[in-house]
């Protein structure tokens, strides 16, 4: 039956992330919501018209005003329009999926899935999940699971047959060995979605598996896919699964870059890195911050240092069991932990409110890879630090090339740093006496 090799996570372990967009402007009033920098409409969420009792969730959420990107897409996803949007990170894409699929979602019959979402890691999918029942929190009927490899099938197969889930959230790996051994039934599919769409598609391996999914839905369905990245060549593929789709691009790929985060280098040896990193946690404010490696042995070995050293780190790559893997991302994202030494695993998708420092201890391969990573800090508009490292000629290379593609002004790392440049009005570090655990 399935067996592990059926249920790849497709993570690309040297791969990284992407910047993300917020639909074009269109000269509607601005205003600051969360950070100083998103761009927002007067109009509320009681404009799109939406169920009771998903405005209610949304009070809850403390979500006041849309952002350009669920303004500019909630009233057409609504109406069941196919869309395919690229925005940048951190805008809110995720709930223009999430609400617009359950603001269609009628007289729920047992036993159908209804709406299918994938993704490209394990976290993210658990992570949307978690959105769906933040928002369906006053809809008590719908039913919402979350598949991925790395845990036993049967548990998967077990709820398909004794409690039907209407919205199906999961990596394709593991959705496809449960299309195929017939669990999961998708004939009765009414939305299709796909989030981190490029990433999804790119990869052959990965795509294969998409299509395959995709013919055992109905004809007639919502098709709508989601990235900050959307290079032109993947927009045709993308388009072959949908039927006139409403498209939303970010053309001028300078806008991508976050407005609230501060971006500086550093020039250093490859063997000044550990000093260099342990002197700026100390002096830096920060609330969590992320450490991007470039390799699995790397990650290992750094947080062990951080550990060692006191400082309260834990590390997320694809070499460990999904029950950990879980596990520690759950310590992060519940603030047990305030340091997270990651791969590329964690460079797209993921979005934890408190994280407002990301490192690039190696630097990124690419410039997608920059922007992903360092779109961790400054989430919906707040301030963040992004610090690269850079070692060597080709280091420099890749932040050059990152600086001419993006509006962004990469500058060494000043001696000091103004406090409120990169946090939120209140302190949002801890003294730095507190900053680590109390030696033992
Ligand atoms: P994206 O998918 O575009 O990268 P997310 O969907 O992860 O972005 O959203 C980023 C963060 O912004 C999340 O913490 C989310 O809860 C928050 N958020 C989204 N929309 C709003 C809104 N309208 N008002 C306030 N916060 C929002």
């Amino acid at each position: 039956m399935a067996d592990n090799d059926d249920l790849l996570d497709y993570e690309d372990e040297e791969q990284a992330e992407t910047p993300a967009v917020d639909g074009a402007a269109d000269g509607a009033q601005r205003k600051d919501v969360k950070g100083a920098y998103v761009s927002i409409h007067s109009s509320g969420f009681r404009d799109f018209l939406l169920k009771p009792e998903i405005l209610r969730a949304i009070v809850d959420c403390g979500f006041e005003h849309p952002s350009e990107v669920q303004h500019e897409c909630i009233p057409q996803a609504v109406l069941g329009m196919d869309i395919l949007c690229q925005a940048k990170s951190g805008m809110g894409k995720t709930a223009v999926f999430v609400l617009a699929t359950l603001q269609q979602m009628e007289q729920l019959s047992d036993n159908q899935v209804t709406v299918l979402v994938m993704c490209h890691t394990r976290e993210l999918a658990f992570q949307i999940s978690k959105e769906y029942e933040r928002f369906s929190k006053y809809m008590p009927q719908v039913k919402v699971s979350v598949f991925f490899g790395g845990l036993p099938i049967a548990k998967d197969e077990e709820v398909l047959k004794s409690n039907c889930p209407h919205i199906v959230v999961g990596t394709p790996g593991r959705v496809l060995a449960l299309v195929r051994n017939k669990k999961l039934n998708l004939k009765n599919l009414k939305h299709f979605v796909l989030d981190e769409c490029d990433k999804m598609l790119e990869q052959l391996d990965m795509r294969r598996d998409v299509q395959e999914i995709f013919r055992n839905t109905p004809h007639s369905k919502q098709v709508m896919m989601f990235s900050a990245t959307l290079s032109k060549d993947i927009r045709p593929v993308c388009k072959k699964f949908m039927q006139d789709p409403m498209e939303v691009y970010v053309d001028d790929e300078a806008k991508l870059t976050l407005h609230g985060l501060q971006q500086h280098y550093v020039k250093l040896k490859e063997n000044e890195k550990n000093k260099k990193l342990f002197d700026l946690l100390d002096i830096l404010e920060f609330n969590q911050v992320v450490i991007f490696v470039k390799s699995v042995q790397r990650c290992i070995a750094l947080a062990q240092l951080l550990c060692d050293q006191n400082f309260p780190a834990v590390a997320i790559h694809r070499s460990m069991l999904q029950e950990e893997r879980l596990s520690k991302y759950q310590e992060f994202k519940d603030f047990q932990k305030r340091i997270l030494v990651a791969t590329n695993l964690f460079g797209r998708g993921m979005d934890i409110e408190r994280v407002n420092i990301v490192f690039n201890y190696d630097m990124p391969e690419d410039t997608d890879t920059y922007l992903h990573r360092v779109a961790r800090a400054g989430r919906f508009g707040t301030k963040g630090l992004a610090i690269t490292f850079a070692s060597d000629e080709n280091d420099a290379k890749i932040l050059n090339s990152v600086q001419d593609r993006f509006d962004v002004n990469i500058t060494e790392l000043p001696d000091e740093i103004d406090l409120s440049s990169y946090t939120e009005g209140r302190r949002c570090g801890f003294g730095r006496t507190l900053r680590r655990f109390p030696s033992r």
